[in-house]
């Protein structure tokens, strides 16, 4: 029966206590080594849904892509100064119309699909 022996002398010589160190600290990893995983897949699925989640379509001239026509054109009012202060504050508005020539925000999805379902066709 020597590997008692074995057992014993390393009990004595605290290698049983590494070892038990050992074990613990791999636990401990692993657990901790989840835990990061779960928390990698909770961000992966938060960018994923971002990611499939259409943009708002807002233009550059921060109307929403309805306030412009098909030829890009924007129709939102607006108000423009039609009088200045010396310090080139505006101090009287006429109504207008918004200059924007071309809806440059992001097309929602439903668009861009619509767009490659006539091109097929
Ligand atoms: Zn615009
Ligand atoms: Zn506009």
């Amino acid at each position: 029966m020597n590997w008692i022996w074995l057992v014993v002398i390393l009990f004595w010589t605290g290698g049983f206590a590494w070892f038990a160190d050992t074990v613990r600290t791999a636990l401990r990893n692993r657990h901790e080594r989840k835990l990061e995983l779960m928390e990698a897949a909770k961000a992966e699925r938060l960018a994923v849904e971002t990611a499939h989640k259409p943009p708002e379509p807002v233009c550059g001239c921060t109307h929403h892509l309805a306030k412009h026509d098909k030829s890009g054109r924007c129709h939102e009012r607006v108000e423009v100064p039609t009088a200045w202060d010396e310090n080139k504050k505006p101090l009287r508005f006429e109504p207008g119309q918004c200059n924007c020539q071309q809806y440059v925000g992001p097309q929602p999805l439903s668009q861009v699909y619509a767009e490659e379902l006539t091109d097929r066709a």
